[in-house]
């Protein structure tokens, strides 16, 4: 039995995670899709609002949970017993960055193997910042997340220009 974890920020959920999180599913017996609580970075969505998401959009997909963390990657796999950890390539640009903490990973967990699954060519261009920039700017998102994903996005952005907080 392997089991994989897609661990990520998910701020919030595109149609690019959702090629990545349908196709692990496949490869192995359980897949964790899980948000990293970063505190590095000032998220549109809260912890809890990403992790509710994500059950929304894989509600259907039998092997696939949703959970949380915080802290290291690596220690995380470890505690949990993961066998796998998946993350998604979409160009060179994202290639060093991924390299460099596979790497670090592999250094602090070894028993877990990381496994690239390369973007969809419809997807290649998404990312999460951009899908914000779009909906920020009033732009048609509904190629972008699935329908709830736009709904909430398009709420989330009128709670906060009501509340004077964009930026
Ligand atoms: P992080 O902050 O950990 O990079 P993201 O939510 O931006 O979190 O991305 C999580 C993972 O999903 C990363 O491995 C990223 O490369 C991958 N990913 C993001 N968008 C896409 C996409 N459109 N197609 C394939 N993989 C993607």
């Amino acid at each position: 039995m392997a089991h994989a974890v897609y661990p990520g920020s998910f701020d919030p959920v595109t149609y690019g995670h959702l090629d990545v999180i349908k196709r692990a599913s496949e490869l192995f017996d359980s897949l964790t899709v899980s948000v990293l609580n970063n505190g590095a970075k000032s998220p549109l969505f809260s912890v809890g609002e990403r992790v509710n998401m994500l059950r929304d959009v894989c509600r259907d997909i039998p092997n696939v949970k949703v959970d949380s963390f915080s802290g290291l990657t690596a220690r995380y796999v470890q505690d949990n017993g993961f066998d796998v950890i998946i993350r998604g390539l979409r160009a060179v640009t994202d290639f060093e960055y991924e390299l460099q903490m596979a790497q670090t990973n592999r250094k602090l967990a070894p028993e877990a193997d990381t496994v690239f699954l390369t973007t969809s060519l419809e997807y290649a261009y998404l990312s999460s910042t951009t899908v914000k920039e779009v909906a920020y700017f009033g732009g048609d998102i509904s190629k972008f997340v699935p329908h709830d994903i736009e709904r909430l996005i398009l709420e989330k952005f009128e709670l906060r220009s009501r509340d004077g907080q964009q930026d």
